[in-house]
């Protein structure tokens, strides 16, 4: 497993990261969840990912039971606050309140003393930027957290909260967005962005939630066990990536999965390899739902897929690619 540093931080993160979101206290069960995180570990992973609102908040503390015992030090752990946790008012956004509590509540469920990554998972327009960041900033003046990420938040957005990170001196380095072969919306606008400020890309769905590994055929109907089948897992299939669940993205994709025949790896390890060659990725995130996909997929650390390559999946993919910055968040 290689390693890269986070944006311009210091902070190494191993560049197949491993999350949590569907699978962990929801679509599989706790022993298997424990296995595809012990899988993590075994294959060089250091990096995992998770949020609160994962699970009704049984992700993180299936995590914090799986990574039980592990070197603290040894590990990057992951997580995210805004979304609702609960019934109340301040359950939710970006209240200084709101990211008091939630960081609490999710370092208990961690079974941590702090968070290496802590992120606003979506921005928001209700709270204002100063009063989010001074929130962040005291977290990790108390040593609570020590990075601090947004996930799915525009260029003007990130520029305008680095602007204030500096100024109240808050390790802002992360932007997790989605990203694959099929979602580039973040390279016309948002990786430039990051890149003046430092912010690195920790991307998420690098499979499009299963649609490029080649499970979902043309004309068949989805795969039991899979995702996309899934009672915890297949409205969130459905929302985000229900749109490639189409004959001809298919019959596209099963063109990928012979092209990576032919280079020797499989589709799943391809669609990994190509998030990995845009240099302004730290890591992709991704998700397991059996040990084994972990120990396929972490193969695509170190591969290098030729300009030939490149063009190719570009030639096979034309017309399904979604571009438009508009679509972030
Ligand atoms: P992926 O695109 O990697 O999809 C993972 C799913 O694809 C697996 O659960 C499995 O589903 C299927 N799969 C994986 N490998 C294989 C394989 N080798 N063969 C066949 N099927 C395979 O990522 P996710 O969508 O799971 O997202 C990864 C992480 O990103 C999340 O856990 C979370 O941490 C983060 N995330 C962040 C978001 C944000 O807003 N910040 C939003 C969404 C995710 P199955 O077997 O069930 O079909």
């Amino acid at each position: 497993m290689n390693h890269r540093r986070l944006g311009a931080s210091g902070l190494a993160v191993s560049e197949i990261a491993f999350g949590n979101w569907i699978t962990h206290g929801a679509q599989v069960d706790d022993n298997t969840a424990f296995s595809c995180v012990h899988a993590a570990l075994d294959t060089g992973i250091t990096t995992f990912d998770t949020a609160d609102v994962y699970s009704e908040t049984r992700a993180e503390s299936v995590l914090g039971q799986a990574l039980k015992g592990v070197r603290r030090e040894g590990i990057e752990l992951c997580t995210k606050v805004y979304h609702p946790t609960g019934a109340g008012n301040n359950d939710k956004g970006l209240s200084r309140k709101h990211i008091m509590e939630a960081c609490h509540a999710s370092l208990n469920r961690l079974q941590t003393d702090y968070i290496d990554v802590y992120y606003a998972h979506r921005f928001d327009a209700t709270v204002s930027l100063e009063e989010t960041f001074l929130a962040f900033s005291d977290l990790v003046r108390q040593g609570k957290v020590l990075y601090v990420g947004v996930s799915e938040w525009t260029a003007d957005q990130i520029t305008n909260g680095a602007a204030l990170a500096r100024e109240l001196r808050v390790p802002l380095v992360a932007s997790q967005p989605q990203y694959s072969m099929l979602w580039r919306v973040i390279e016309a606008e948002v990786v430039h962005a990051c890149e003046r400020e430092g912010i690195g890309q920790v991307v998420w769905s690098p499979l499009a939630q299963g649609i490029l590994s080649g499970k979902y055929a043309p004309e068949k109907p989805v795969p039991s066990g899979s995702r996309a089948s899934s009672s915890a897992g297949s409205p969130f299939f459905n929302k985000l990536a229900g749109q490639w669940l189409r004959t001809e993205v298919l019959l596209a994709v099963s063109k990928l999965d012979s092209l990576a025949r032919e280079a020797g790896l499989t589709l799943p390890q391809l669609a990994i390899a190509w998030v990995l060659q845009n240099p302004h990725i730290s890591a992709a995130i991704i998700g397991a739902s059996k040990p084994e996909q972990v120990q396929e997929n972490v193969k695509a650390s170190g591969v290098r897929l030729d300009s030939e390559m490149m063009r190719e999946i570009d030639t096979i993919l034309d017309g399904f690619i979604e571009r438009d910055p508009a679509k972030t968040g």
